[in-house]
């Protein structure tokens, strides 16, 4: 076989080298017969009992689990396998179509699994795969068709599609990366993978099919990157960057828990990026100043109905005690453009991502944001909330949110309900009409925090998600760096706090420029911040400054990308994200 490289989506970064251990999950034949009356009974109780045995097996993997985020999961899979409308259409199938106990578990499942996939959206996906998962599992059992064993996989493992409690089966130990032709970075199999600390890519097309098992792979993680029987020179180049790799992953993981600071002592505030209740808090916690963003999307995008006020408070409060009073930036839902509900269908817009979507929809559905708003500001006393406004547009805006926001105050106040009295409220900035009026803005909110992902999008009028255009999609155009300045002095001229939650703070090269800008406050992924600390603490302040001073007057992309790099180095940063090839 002749060496390939391929592209996948990069889920967990490192680079692994390894012989190929191949494991797929065939779909299982349903049998379609029908059944008569009299057998009934028997496959609604062949049904009973395979919930009962995959009960009692995910029970056996929860016990085993030391991580609280991947009980988490696990406990998701024991709701869904006890789903209260997915059991009834199981019984349904059985007793009114006269369907056997498999067929009748394969097209409940499917049916809310589809459902659920039908919409463009990564975390109802990710619900799709654990819905799928849970399918597998019973039909496993009432075929009888024994698991597949993992526990002797070892080098790298190779499938189409792995399921969350799949990374419960093998032994950590002898597996030095995963590749995978389905799944979704977002997933629960993403972060039962990440808990691994291996690298991962997921989404390489037709990758079972072109290896054979004993085949040397090579993964980059970082890049999601694949290279079939590489030749002898691309594996030797592989293993020289692997063990630079390394080097590298151990001077950072020094860093992880240490504040971030320049080389001579400004402080930095890092924080961490969260968008569900499944993250390692505690860990999180401890190497970070904060929660610079919480997505409470997932929230709503989870469930199958409108969240209610106690279970967002419940979920806010969750959140808020894990941090033991560092700041904790809540986002008001986000949803809109490519974040769609099930259960609401939202107008059919020409161009959504500059339609009604967050705090637009919020607005113009005000007992909808109300219940998010009664949550958060109930659970405002168990920590230190701050609550951010999205797609802020300008000025009036931010009135309309915040006496809108003091109604509901007003409202809880009357029923004696205790709040705190410092909670601050924030706005993102991420339209560029808000970025031009950051003085006005600096000027009435508490804070604020930079989204570049969306400042990019409408900056260069460029479709975040969009397919075939990614190449204009260029979050370092200069424009933006004379944006990002723009906002960063005037909120420092104000004093007041300025961050970014984009995922440009996470990188190397986004740290240094936001850094050079004169941002002081960066948020990110937390598999992000020992790298990004490592790499603050290798500059001075001044210098920091001298290279701020020279990307605002870059007249392109390609500027800015060289002088980052070229700092980088300068610094002995020692880069990994390299094309395996190059
Ligand atoms: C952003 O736009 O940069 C951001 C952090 O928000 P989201 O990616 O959730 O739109
Ligand atoms: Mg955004």
């Amino acid at each position: 076989m002749a060496e390939e490289t391929l592209q996948g989506k990069p889920v967990s970064p490192g680079i692994a080298i390894g012989p190929v251990f191949l494991y797929t999950h065939d779909e299982i034949d349903v049998p379609q017969d029908q059944i008569q009356a009299s057998d009934v009974a028997r496959e609604l109780s062949v049904y009973a009992e395979a919930c009962e045995k995959v009960g009692a097996e995910i029970l056996e993997i929860i016990q085993r689990t030391e991580r609280q985020n991947e009980a988490d999961i696990l406990n998701t899979h024991m709701l869904l396998l006890n789903d209260f409308e997915i059991a009834a259409q199981v019984r349904q199938g059985i007793e009114n179509q006269r369907w056997n106990a498999a067929k009748a578990i394969d097209t409940a499942f499917r049916e809310v699994a589809d459902m659920m996939s039908a919409i463009d959206d990564p975390y109802l996906l990710q619900r799709a795969a654990d819905i799928h998962d849970i399918r597998h599992k019973l039909l496993r059992q009432v075929l009888h068709i024994p698991a597949k064993d993992l526990s002797t996989a070892s080098g790298i493992l190779v499938s189409n599609e792995l399921y969350p409690s799949d990374f419960k089966q093998f032994d950590r130990k002898r597996i030095a990366g995963v590749l995978t032709e389905q799944g979704e970075s977002t997933s629960h199999a993403a972060i039962m993978a990440r808990n691994l600390g291996i690298p991962v890519v997921f989404g390489v097309r037709d990758v079972t099919k072109k290896m054979r098992d004993g085949e040397i792979a090579v993964i980059n993680g970082s890049r999601g990157e694949v290279i079939l029987a590489p030749t002898p020179a691309t594996e030797e180049k592989c293993r020289r960057l692997y063990s630079v790799y390394q080097k590298s992953e151990a001077v950072k993981r020094q860093y992880l828990f240490k504040n971030c600071a320049t080389k001579d002592g400004q402080p930095i505030t890092v924080e961490v990026n969260a968008g569900s209740l499944e993250a390692d808090f505690e860990k999180d916690c401890k190497c970070s100043d904060g929660i610079g963003l919480f997505r409470t999307e997932f929230l709503y995008m989870e469930s199958t109905a409108l969240p209610d006020e106690e279970t967002q408070f419940r979920a806010y409060r969750h959140v808020l005690q894990a941090f033991a009073g560092k700041p904790v930036i809540i986002r008001t839902l986000d949803i809109g453009a490519d974040k769609q509900l099930p259960y609401l269908p939202l107008v059919k817009e020409e161009n959504p991502a500059l339609g009604n979507r967050a705090i637009r929809y919020c607005m113009a559905n005000p007992e909808l944001f109300r219940v998010q708003l009664r949550a958060l500001l109930r659970a405002s006393v168990y920590g230190n909330l701050w609550i951010m406004f999205p797609m802020i547009s300008g000025v009036e805006d931010y009135h309309n949110v915040r006496d809108f926001c003091d109604t509901v105050r007003l409202e809880l106040e009357a029923c004696g309900i205790p709040l705190s009295n410092s909670i601050r409220y924030g706005i993102m900035i991420e339209i560029p009409s808000a970025a031009v009026m950051a003085e006005e803005l600096a000027g009435i909110v508490d804070f604020a925090s930079i989204g570049t992902n969306d400042l990019t999008q409408y900056t260069l009028a460029i479709d975040r998600v969009g397919r075939g255009v990614e190449p204009y999609y260029r979050p370092l155009h200069p424009a933006l760096a004379r944006l990002l300045h723009h906002i960063s002095t005037a909120f420092s001229t104000q004093g007041k706090p300025l961050g970014v939650c984009g995922e440009l703070a996470g990188s190397p090269e986004g740290a240094l420029l936001l850094t050079s800008l004169g941002i002081r406050q960066l948020s990110m992924d937390s598999s992000k911040i020992a790298g990004v600390k490592y790499v603050l603490s290798q500059f001075e302040a001044g210098e920091l400054d001298m290279i701020g001073a020279y990307l605002l007057k870059a007249e392109n992309e390609q500027r800015i990308w060289a002088k980052l790099r070229e700092e980088l180095a300068a610094h002995n940063v020692i880069s990994t994200d390299q094309d395996l090839q190059g």
